[in-house]
């Protein structure tokens, strides 16, 4: 499927050194460095195109964004996959609720999303993949699960035994009845009769009436949610040269560690048999109001609308940065005044002839966001190197420092 626009970056000052990137693990609960190479892949789970693009997204794919600049700004080379989850059922029902057709609902909120991604200047991914386009290679990785692990059929529909994965749940690290209740809230369906363990995954869902189905050895119908991913990210960016792990980051919101991460993960393993990231990294969700921000409260902000209204974008990446990645926080209108705030500030520090020292402040940057993306600590030395020249410190040069924001924040000044 069309990715976005390319987004400009430019040069940092080759002579600035950069710590290696660590980023908190949730597979392993811990921060690790990743280590020193020339390219990394990384896949980001995408939306369900039926309600593009709310601010939770916009906190989770700027996150992703920050990993990805960084880590070019080192000089190497990132493969960014992301999918499109346009086979699914919270998609179908939406069509269904609104008497629209799936498939136009899913490009229209699709058209929409590439224009918040180019908006919020996020790097697009090397592929964007939509389920519809992917189904020959998920048919194929199916049939790659079936000789290499135990599956079985519930009236007509092909499921995957997790437990065959011996590492399954050590990702999530959640016990069976806490992963029971998560499934059942999140997609899945342990109560179904018929299944050998309430958690086997759906692999293949025969056709049901009203919905799309394509033709398969498994019968015709439609993929389950986890495979999708499963089979993208292995095909398009598992080269096979590393034999421990398919790809080196797998990312997302937190809701996705439980099933969506494990699952796919599980599932991954059969086809592979390498674990499938070498790190799990996880955003944080944004509320409203004192609210979780959520499709049945019906409090979600989109950021189109917001830019529709004259609120820039850039102030909406900076607000959704400016607290830690990894918590569950607020957006609130302080929280966007802050931004609009210091990005005013900024704008005129960076404006004037004489400027306070700008190699320390970069490095503080860089030091800051190689610490598991420290967002919060690189501002505040945006700010206070603001503060300094507004103050009349000079020695600095303001196009290195402007440079190096647009480059490594993803805001352009
Ligand atoms: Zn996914």
């Amino acid at each position: 499927m069309k990715s976005w626009a390319q987004v400009y970056i430019p040069p940092i000052d080759s002579d600035i050194p950069f710590p290696q990137l660590s980023l908190y693990n949730s597979a392993t609960e811990s921060n690790e460095s990743l280590p020193k190479k020339s390219f990394y892949q990384m896949y980001v789970c995408g939306i369900t195109p039926y309600d593009a693009t709310h601010l939770g997204h916009a906190a989770t794919y700027i996150t992703f964004d920050l990993i990805n600049r960084y880590l070019r700004a080192t000089g190497a080379q990132v493969d960014f996959v992301q999918n499109i989850t346009d086979i699914d059922d919270p998609l179908f029902e939406r069509a269904k609720r609104d008497n629209v057709d799936w498939s136009e609902l899913a490009t229209s909120q699709i058209e929409l999303f590439r224009g918040d991604m180019v908006d919020l200047h996020i790097i697009p991914p090397k592929d964007y993949i939509g389920v519809v386009e992917a189904i020959p290679m998920i048919i194929e990785s199916i049939s790659k699960i079936k000789t290499s692990a135990p599956t079985y059929v519930v009236d007509s529909d092909l499921y995957f035994e997790v437990h065959s994965d011996s590492d399954f749940g050590k990702r999530s690290h959640l016990s069976d009845p806490e992963m029971l209740e998560i499934f059942a809230q999140r997609g899945g369906d342990p109560s179904r009769v018929g299944k050998r363990d309430p958690l086997d995954v759906l692999l293949w869902l025969h056709q049901r009436e009203g919905e799309p189905g394509w033709d398969s050895p498994f019968g015709k119908g439609r993929p389950g949610w986890h495979i999708e991913c499963s089979a993208i990210a292995l095909h398009y960016l598992d080269d096979g040269l590393d034999k421990q792990y398919s790809i080196d980051i797998q990312g997302g919101g937190s809701d996705l560690i439980f099933p969506h991460h494990e699952m796919s993960a599980a599932q991954s393993k059969a086809i592979s048999g390498k674990e499938f990231a070498r790190s799990y990294v996880h955003t944080g969700m944004i509320g409203l109001d004192g609210e979780k921000m959520s499709k049945s409260k019906g409090n979600l902000l989109f950021v189109s609308k917001m830019v529709n209204e004259g609120i820039s974008p850039m102030a909406i990446r900076l607000a959704l940065i400016a607290q830690h990645y990894s918590v569950d926080r607020m957006w609130t209108q302080s929280l966007l005044d802050d931004a609009v705030e210091l990005l005013e500030k900024l704008t005129i520090a960076l404006s004037r002839e004489e400027v306070a020292p700008t190699k320390p402040v970069i490095v503080e940057m860089i030091n800051a966001l190689s610490n598991n993306l420290d967002t919060s600590t690189a501002l505040e030395a945006l700010s206070s190197w603001s503060d300094k020249t507004l103050e009349g410190s000079m020695g600095g040069e303001a196009g290195e420092l402007s440079r190096a924001i647009d480059s490594l924040l993803g805001i352009a000044i």
